[in-house]
């Protein structure tokens, strides 16, 4: 009688298209029913993976709406808590994109109660951090609520707290986006000067008196203006002496030159010194397009020492998704300019550059180093890829031809090349013959997933695989889009099974690679973990809930 009571409360195998009973669970956009995120767990989804390209199942406007409608409800639960999520993401560069939290950022000081308002107004400068993210915030923020005192003063403010040199730096570097300037934002603003030469910067932002700026005789005392008077000459320059002498002297960005000059090596190559790493990643093709990285030339040397620096990757908040998508254009050896990516123009495009290996196998290693830390769990480990059909389809952090397929795949192999005692499958509703290493390069690896068969989805699959060939297993790992509905048994299900078969009691970590509300993993079992599919903090977290180290 108990047992009858036990298995018609908890049965043991449930069709995907009904709900376990007894559990609390929603219907997933396939038709199969998953478990329901927390509000707190969707906005995170959404801060590191963004609505961009939409899923399978979804289109790019209803997702963004959806995930926007839950930003507003976490507002309304608790506003300060959703602000400090979003710094928290945005801060420690965990996600691709700063556009989603830049977003949310924006609801928040627009629908928030009075003290949410303005902890999203002090965060301002955390979240917006380089010219392009504020310009990005007003662009968000203009279309949720007016220029009252408080956006005015957050946005004179991301100005005048900032050092004047920096200040200068920022305004050079970050010159416009969407139509915006820095003429605009403090013409709306209208910050007060806190002194003379704080003034000066303003009025040279607002009014830009080139000429006077260019034919100063005397280089200004102060840097900050100094650094503006630098600018104005090099636009004036008439010889490459002149440009590389001001870069040098006071380490002009790419962006305060003409772009006529861009065409020198030797302009490059003063560049290189002083480059930061999101500009030397993003321009790899164009400095070997102009001859100065080359195969042994001292760029190249320059360029794979920094790719392969841990700390200066960290420091500089790169994401192992702008390495991927570095990896990816460099490879190709032509610039995209704007075209969408298809495997199948590696071949037939003219090639611009020819990318050398050294620089292509440092990319490699910097996107292992570009996670945060990950220490090994020498656990039993499945890396389950979902290779259905729906995972071909949207691009993750905008990365032209990016599936959440390939980027899974990319994922899984950070943890490989950490583990010893790993294995390799993929699934979509039959498991699929997958013949990857941790040894292969990521390229290498993103073909080999690329060339695979495709079907309906069936999540459960990995355990069921696990108990058929009697594998002993601490930890599964799903990488999924969690839009499960085909097999004859839930995958947390199928877990408790391969528990009770094997007497180890296996965990499964499911990374979900796209911001819908649902999830696969019970979330009432301890020994289920749901992680956000390239937060570049979760295979750390991965590895530390697998060795019960969390
Ligand atoms: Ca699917």
């Amino acid at each position: 009688m108990k047992k009858y009571l036990k298995n018609a409360m908890q049965p043991v195998a449930t069709p995907q298209n009904q709900p376990i009973p007894g559990k609390q669970m929603v219907k997933n956009n396939a038709g199969g029913y998953t478990f329901e995120i927390s509000i707190w767990e969707q906005l995170k989804r959404f801060i590191v993976l963004g609505a961009e390209g939409g899923t399978y199942y979804v289109t790019e406007r209803a997702l963004t709406v959806a995930n926007a409608n839950n930003v507003l409800t976490c507002i309304h639960t608790d506003g300060l808590r959703t602000v400090r999520e979003i710094v928290a993401i945005s801060e420690d560069g965990r996600a691709p994109r700063n556009d989603p939290a830049i977003f949310a950022l924006a609801l928040a000081a627009s629908h928030g109660d009075p003290a949410t308002r303005k902890a999203a107004f002090d965060a301002l400068p955390q979240v917006c951090r380089i010219g392009t993210h504020l310009f990005t915030f007003i662009e968000f923020v203009q279309t949720m609520r007016g220029w009252g005192r408080g956006l005015r003063r957050a946005v004179g403010a991301w100005y005048t707290e900032k050092t004047p040199r920096d200040m200068v730096y920022q305004v050079v570097k970050y010159r416009q986006r969407n139509g915006w300037t820095h003429t605009d934002t403090l013409r709306k603003a209208h910050p007060m000067p806190s002194d003379e030469t704080v003034k000066a910067i303003f009025q040279w932002i607002t009014r830009r008196d080139e000429a006077v700026w260019a034919q100063a005789a005397a280089i200004p005392a102060d840097a900050a203006l100094a650094y503006i008077h630098a600018f104005e000459r090099v636009q004036q320059a008439q010889n490459v002496e002149t440009v590389l002498s001001l870069i040098r002297q006071y380490k002009l960005p790419r962006e305060a030159l003409p772009t006529d000059w861009l065409r020198e090596p030797a302009i490059w190559e003063a560049l290189l010194t002083d480059m930061p790493m999101t500009a030397m990643i993003r321009n790899l093709g164009v400095m070997s397009k102009v001859g100065l990285l080359t195969p042994m030339s001292d760029a190249e040397k320059t360029v794979v020492a920094r790719l392969t620096d841990a700390n200066r990757l960290q420091k500089a908040r790169i994401h192992p998704i702008a390495i991927l998508s570095a990896l990816r254009v460099y490879g190709l050896g032509f610039g995209l300019k704007g075209q969408s990516y298809h495997p199948l123009m590696a071949n037939s495009q003219p090639k611009e550059w020819t990318p050398t290996p050294k620089v292509l196998d440092a990319l490699d290693t910097a996107f292992e180093l570009a996670f945060k830390a990950i220490e090994p769990t020498n656990k039993r480990t499945m890396l389950a890829l979902d290779v259905s059909g729906s995972m071909m389809s949207g691009t993750i952090a905008g990365v032209p031809g990016l599936t959440p397929r390939e980027a899974s795949a990319a994922m899984a192999l950070v943890t490989a090349r950490t583990e010893r005692d790993y294995m390799f499958t993929a699934f979509y509703d039959k498991m699929v013959p997958l013949n990857i290493s941790a040894k292969m390069r990521l390229d290498d690896v993103s073909n080999a997933i690329t060339n695979l068969p495709f079907g309906a989805t069936d999540c459960a699959l990995p355990m069921l695989y696990a108990m058929k060939h009697n594998l002993s297993l601490d930890t599964f790992v799903i990488y999924t889009d969690n839009e499960s509905w085909f097999g004859k048994i839930h995958p947390s299900q199928a877990l408790a099974q391969y528990r009770e078969k094997t007497g180890i009691p296996a965990k499964l970590i499911v990374v979900g690679m796209t911001a819908t509300n649902f999830s696969i993993a019970d979330p009432h079992d301890g020994g289920m973990m749901d992680v956000i599919g390239f937060d570049s903090a979760a295979p750390g977290v991965m590895a530390d809930f697998s060795a019960g180290r969390i």
